[in-house]
């Protein structure tokens, strides 16, 4: 009975792992470097192939990128459902999400990224929508 009910645990059902492509995360540091000392702000697209994959970074007509906030106009961006979170980057040194993070996070996606200065492929970390730090294989 006990290794029946551990079976139909929610908890313990397998989960697919969250993967990104090696060449979109290079492009998520580089247009942070661009926008520094602002911030920068996209969406991150999953492949047509594997829904697991974050291979593409999208960016959103006016968003607007400020010292320590991006504001995405998400009226803006496509009816996609290939879309699976958003990026945003962190002048500073700290990749944790802000309050106001947390609360942007909980509203649109399942994936979040931030990435903090100096914008290596070590100064990011991914989130889940409620801020409970993920796992992204670079791959
Ligand atoms: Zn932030």
């Amino acid at each position: 009975m006990k290794l029946l009910r551990r079976r139909s645990s929610v908890k313990d059902a397998p989960q697919q792992p969250w993967k990104i492509r090696q060449d979109c995360l290079a492009l998520i540091c580089e247009c942070a470097k661009d926008e520094y000392p602002h911030e920068f702000g996209g969406l991150l697209r999953v492949d047509t192939l594997d829904k697991h994959l974050i291979s593409e970074l999208v960016i959103l007509p006016g968003t607007i990128a400020g010292d320590t906030h991006t504001l995405f106009q998400m009226h803006m961006r496509p009816l996609d459902f290939s879309i699976v979170g958003t990026v945003h980057s962190h002048p500073s040194r700290s990749p944790f999400p802000s309050q106001a993070d947390l609360q942007f996070f909980q509203k649109y996606g399942r994936v979040h990224i931030i990435a903090a200065s100096p914008y290596s492929f070590s100064s990011w970390r991914a989130y889940d929508a409620r801020g409970g730090e993920m796992i992204l294989e670079v791959v």
